[in-house]
């Protein structure tokens, strides 16, 4: 009976291998050539001993008649070239392991298991090696699957994103030329055709499109875009011609930050699979110990204590099993690819995730502290009004403009904006940025400064306090008080909503840090349910007041903030997780950050936190899961009651149920 079920079995196992060959054939399927060549070793394998397993004795004995005994070795010598076939690497990766020092390993196991299995066989010459070659057999195919699943998944991610542009246009005498977008110089002019993807951030300079920026942000609606935009690579063009001046090379833009991002995200190791790899050290010698135990103590006990038969077979055989059903493959295999599916998933979403132990962090989330300008608000001003001015309001403008013409702060590019004209960069010098009060510039040799209250006490110029809401920028040109000019910030659509969804979530504070006066602070937190405000921060106050957070936080709860990296960057790095707006940020932050929201939509946050909780339920699902089979599999084993067949299906299922599961981390609902 079981003979039939384990010929059954090879059958399978054959025409498995056939398919897979033939259909590896086909490009799609993405097969690497090593994983072919697997399969081959698998199918040759499991057709030699299928082959064996149906010869009938007397070919065995005709070769005795030949030459007497030889029968006897020529069957053992076929078993042992199929064993070889199906296992030599494993044996090898042992032998390496153990003269490297780290014995231990899943490698070991297998190897002390089948040899075992193969040398009780010859003791008792019972003739049947066929469990040693199956066992190696039924892990080298759950290797196969485990695999080919996680190269599957790391190309569906980047697939998924489908971002990678493959050329970008360049007009040369009147004609479109393809080139590789890594030969595109910094200010060169691309085309880029409908239905094409955007290869190189820059500036639109011709041409009115929409964009379908979805595999970025995850937003489906397409963004609208007309000359003077900015436009980032990997988005994909929709309607119409657009001519596009390069900001940026090929390597330094948008897309091939992400790539790298997500390419080497998988080697941030979280606690989890630190947890694994500690685990599997004092975890396989446990093992070993105890089959050793299994292997000589019970028949010490029966033959000197009892006085029964000692049974050494039997217990050498239970030890062996228990050796076999030990195996942590599953748990190995399915932690990792559970985490970069669920990397996979956020950034489906428009989340970049770093690493999975932010993964990890992110699930543990009990404060968010969040930047003001840029993050909660859009960071565009618009000038409200300008008072106690000496000069022509545009005039004041125009020093405003030209004296920041070099900041990357919001306010800065607001206020260039309202200019409205071309700066002559030459106007300007001796440009001084002080981050957190303005900035300082001589302007037609005339030392201007525009700032906030801060900046003019610095200068000790008596400045006029205003009364209307908004953000204040105060001129001194030449020394003297010039008036100031208010401006306001509007909030993201989707703050408020964002704040409620964080409370939702099981976040217990929110609280925002900015350097803007108090009534705009106090404002903006009141329309937005925020907890906590401090104001009138400069960067280094910023860090100081998340550092006293962190310092009083209770347990073992996470502090993540969020901001744009202007005036923030360090705070970013300090946090226990820094979460930054990718499209407005700036560099800094999206180095410093350990997750990066690609549309700066403030309800991803929430959104960041869900993705990493479904993702760590499905690792703690696995681990119990993978640890429970196998302690009830070792308990059978040890008892008797489970033979090394049992312990191979129970393996190779656990480990399909477990990747299974694993993969279910790269769905996310949409918003
Ligand atoms: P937030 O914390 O809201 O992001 P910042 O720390 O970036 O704000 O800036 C704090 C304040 O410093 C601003 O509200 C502004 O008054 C002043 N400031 C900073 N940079 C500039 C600049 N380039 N021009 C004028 N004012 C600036
Ligand atoms: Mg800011």
């Amino acid at each position: 009976m079981q003979e039939l079920m384990i010929n059954g079995l090879l059958v399978i196992v054959i025409g498995m291998a056939a398919v897979l060959l033939l259909m590896g054939q086909r490009k799609d399927l993405g097969m690497r050539k090593k994983q072919k060549r697997m399969l081959y070793r698998i199918l040759a394998a499991t057709v030699l001993l299928l082959i064996l397993q149906l010869a009938p004795a007397e070919w065995f004995e005709r070769v005795d008649s030949w030459l007497p005994g030889a029968g006897y070795w020529v069957h053992l010598g076929l078993y042992l070239i199929d064993y070889l076939i199906i296992g030599y690497d494993i044996l090898l990766k042992a032998g390496k392991g153990i003269r490297n020092g780290q014995i231990f390993d899943e490698c070991f196991l297998m190897a002390i298991a089948t040899v075992g299995a193969v040398v009780l066989a010859l003791y008792e010459r019972s003739g049947d090696y066929t469990e040693a070659i199956a066992v190696m057999l039924f892990y080298q195919i759950g290797e196969w699957f485990q695999s080919y699943a996680v190269g599957k998944s790391r190309r569906n991610i980047s697939e998924l994103m489908d971002i990678r542009p493959d050329y970008a246009n360049v007009e040369r005498d009147g004609k479109l030329e393809r080139v590789d977008p890594d030969e595109v110089a910094i200010g060169s002019v691309i085309v880029i055709q409908p239905g094409e993807k955007v290869p190189i951030d820059g500036t639109v300079i011709e041409g009115v499109s929409s964009l379908n920026t979805s595999a970025l942000t995850g937003e489906s609606l397409p963004r609208d875009i007309q000359a003077g935009d900015e436009i980032t690579s990997g988005c994909i063009n929709m309607t119409g011609v657009l001519k596009v001046r390069t900001t940026k090379e090929f390597g330094e833009s948008t897309v091939s930050k992400i790539l790298d991002l997500v390419e080497n995200a998988s080697s941030r190791k979280s606690r989890s699979e630190n947890f694994i790899s500690k685990f599997a050290k004092v975890y396989t010698p446990a093992v070993c110990i105890a089959a050793l135990t299994l292997a000589v103590f019970p028949p010490l006990v029966r033959m000197i204590g009892l006085g029964l038969d000692a049974e050494w077979g039997v217990w050498l055989y239970r030890a062996l099993t228990f050796l076999v059903i030990s195996c942590p493959c599953a748990l190995v295999i399915s932690i990792p690819l559970s985490f970069f599916a669920g990397i996979g998933g956020a950034s489906k979403a428009g989340i970049l995730v770093k690493g999975s132990n932010y993964l990890e962090t992110l699930s543990k989330t009990k404060i968010v502290v969040f930047d003001k300008t840029g993050t909660l608000t859009q960071g565009v001003f618009e000038v409200d009004g300008i008072h106690h001015n000496e000069m022509e309001h545009a005039r004041l403008i125009e020093y405003a403009a030209l004296a920041e013409s070099a900041s990357s702060h919001p306010i800065s590019k607001s206020l260039q904006r309202a200019y409205g004209r071309e700066i002559d960069r030459s106007r300007v010098t001796d440009i001084q940025e002080i981050s957190g009060n303005g900035v300082i510039a001589r302007v037609d040799g005339v030392e201007t400064a525009a700032g906030n209250d801060k900046l003019m006490e610095r200068l000790k110029v008596p400045y006029i306090n205003c009364h209307q809401p908004g953000t204040i920028i105060h001129m001194a040109i030449d020394g003297a008080y010039a008036g100031h000019i208010v401006i306001s910030d509007r909030i993201k659509p989707h703050a408020k909503e964002a704040v409620a969804a964080l409370k939702a979530a099981g976040v217990q504070k929110t609280v925002m840090l900015t350097g803007d006066t108090r009534k705009v602070a106090d404002h903006v937190a009141d329309a937005l349910g925020i907890d906590q405000v401090y104001s009138g921060l400069l960067p280094a106050d910023k860090v100081e007041k998340v550092e006293e957070m962190l310092a009083e936080k209770s347990g073992r709860g996470k502090l993540a903030f969020v901001g744009d990296g202007i005036n923030d960057a360090p705070v970013l790095s300090r946090a226990d997780i820094g979460i930054a707006m990718g499209a407005m940020g700036s560099d800094a932050a999206i180095e410093a950050a350990d997750v990066v929201l690609m549309d700066d939509d403030p309800m991803k946050i929430s959104k960041a936190i869900q993705i990493s909780r479904k993702c760590l339920g499905i690792v703690y699902q696995n681990i119990v899961f993978a640890i429970g089979i196998k302690l009830i599999c070792l308990l059978l084993g040890a008892l008797g009651i489970a033979n090394m067949w049992l312990a191979i299906f129970a393996d190779v299922g656990v480990m399909i149920l477990a990747v299974l599961n694993a993969i279910r981390a790269l769905f996310v609902r949409k918003l």
